[in-house]
């Protein structure tokens, strides 16, 4: 140790020449902190053609002792007991002062404190020895050895990094990446940049134990790691394999550690897949549900083209009263239930075979199949007037029957129909009533709120919700029913019916049906939906 001299240009001049040499010669390494009782630690130091210098950030922090920093003075400044060590970069004088008297002394080391990546180094033989002679900490420097022993009866200084080291383990979807640490880490960013290779791990004010990292053996998933430790943060950088696709921080109850899953390729195209899969699922189950609104309804317009249908005593016909009818309505729908899509059997006046119609509303996905039709009796004119709704069922009154008897011989325009049609027996009906299981409960509230808002709104007479078995409907995959909007039989409502604002009539009042029904029909299948949901 030698007492302080005046500065000279000599001394000055060999402070700059030693800096020049630093730059080249400069070589990081580590000195051994041994304990009597507990695993080696180290301190980071510099060997500078051979004169070994130390951290005095590390040795603070290895004694938890209290330092400050004054960067834009370039000032270190160690809090001992009852004294506080000063030292500048690129000075090589120690400023002692007792804290009691505020008596500074200053001391000459052999060389200049240097500074690098944001740490104070400093000559280690004589930074330890003043430190010991001024503390009495009980560390006991041996130059020969490049060891600090820590030989004192008081318990040893508790962990002085955060991050003691890293760990890799093989996991089932990759691999987990352990920053060991000894408390728990609150601030911290992981950061893959897969195109490069590298992963950016930085922890904020946290300080990690760079010799145990540098002992972590690489291999093809960690290939190289470089730790960058800054005053504030500590930054791990990691070289992995090609293999990793994704890095996620992960922390764990009951550990200070900090994990990162690092997931491969392999792991995250499952992974990919798998939303995928999910995705398709819940996009299906939105189809189905939206499969089930009503937003499609199909008018058919009975009879056309070469089946003119029933005839009226002053010779209306049939297929142009349901045509029109039929057009009128759907117009209406298209007008004030804007998410409702219509879809017409026939928009003019041609032959469409009665299989053919539902197959037209099966195709559409509809969920409603509005049959139109003119009632008629054999004898005209005559005086049996009202609307009926039909449903398919085997008709129970013979009234009924013939009427579905008159309304299905048209298939005999039809080419090979004796082929087609199956004649609708009992035990027939029981097939075409299971296969309609599903929906013949609307089919049937249809029916009811249709004849009510039609009885509501028409002078036509109500003849109330009736049955027989029309081929027509035979073939529906939705709700159905068959409307007999009037008798052409009758003079009456043959006038109606052939009259404009008749038929609009008619058309508003099937309207109104349609919208209480698909109110009804919405709402038990919203009641539906959120009953199974919550179960
Ligand atoms: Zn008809």
């Amino acid at each position: 140790m030698t007492v302080l001299r005046p500065r000279t240009f000599f001394s000055l001049f060999i402070s700059l020449i030693f800096l020049v040499s630093l730059a080249v010669s400069s070589e990081k390494t580590t000195i051994r902190i041994n304990y009597a009782n507990r695993p080696p630690s180290y301190l980071r130091a510099l060997d500078l053609g051979g004169s070994l210098y130390v951290s005095s950030n590390d040795f603070a922090a290895l004694f938890n002792l209290p330092f400050a920093i004054s960067r834009e003075r370039s000032k270190f400044e160690l809090r001992l007991p009852q004294h506080r060590l000063k030292v500048t970069a690129h000075n090589p004088f120690f400023v002692i002062t007792e804290v009691a008297s505020n008596a500074s002394s200053v001391y000459q080391v052999p060389a200049p404190v240097q500074f690098l990546d944001s740490l104070y180094y400093v000559p280690a033989h004589a930074f330890f020895e003043l430190v010991e002679r001024f503390s009495g900490i009980g560390v006991s420097w041996e130059r020969e050895s490049r060891t600090l022993s820590y030989s004192t009866t008081t318990p040893p200084p508790g962990p002085q990094f955060d991050i003691s080291g890293i760990e890799l383990e093989p996991r089932l979807n990759g691999y987990l990446l352990t920053l060991k640490a000894n408390r728990k880490l609150t601030e911290y960013e992981a950061l893959l940049k897969q195109n490069d290779g590298w992963l950016f791990v930085t922890v904020a004010n946290a300080r990690a134990d760079t010799m145990a990292i540098r002992q972590f053996k690489t291999g093809p998933v960690i290939r190289q790691v470089l730790t960058f430790q800054s005053p504030t943060s500590v930054q791990l950088t990691f070289r992995v394999g090609t293999d990793v696709a994704r890095a996620e921080p992960l922390t764990e109850e009951g550990t200070n550690n900090l994990m990162i899953a690092l997931h491969t390729k392999a792991e995250v195209e499952k992974e990919e897949l798998e939303r995928r899969r999910q995705g398709a699922i819940r996009e299906r189950l939105e189809r189905e549900r939206s499969r089930q609104k009503l937003d499609v309804i199909v008018i058919d317009a009975g009879h056309g083209g070469k089946d003119p249908g029933t005839i009226g005593v002053n010779k209306t016909r049939e297929k142009d009263v349901t045509l029109a009818v039929a057009l009128k309505l759907g117009a209406l729908i298209e007008k004030t239930m804007k998410d409702v899509k219509v879809v017409y059997t026939r928009k003019n006046d041609r032959f469409v075979e009665l299989y053919r119609r539902t197959q037209i509303a099966n195709e559409a996905d509809g969920k409603l199949f509005v049959s139109i039709h003119c009632n008629s009796t054999e004898r005209k004119p005559s005086t049996a007037n009202g609307f009926e709704i039909y449903l398919l069922r085997p008709g129970k009154t013979e009234s009924a029957a013939r009427i579905a008897e008159r309304e299905n011989s048209v298939i005999q325009l039809e080419e090979g129909y004796e082929e087609r049609y199956k004649e609708l027996t009992e035990e027939n009906f029981i097939l075409v009533t299971m296969r309609q299981s599903a929906f013949v409960r609307y089919s049937e509230r249809f029916a009811e709120v249709a004849t009510e808002a039609m009885a509501s709104h028409l002078k036509i007479r109500n003849s109330g919700v009736k049955q027989a078995g029309f081929y027509v409907l035979v073939g529906a995959s939705m709700p159905n029913v068959l409307v007999e909007t009037g008798y052409l039989s009758n003079r009456n409502e043959e006038r109606v019916l052939r009259s404009k604002d008749g038929q609009q009539k008619i058309a508003e009042a099937l309207l109104e049906g349609i919208r209480h029904y698909k109110e009804m029909y919405e709402k038990a299948l919203e009641e539906t939906r959120s009953g199974s949901d919550g179960g």
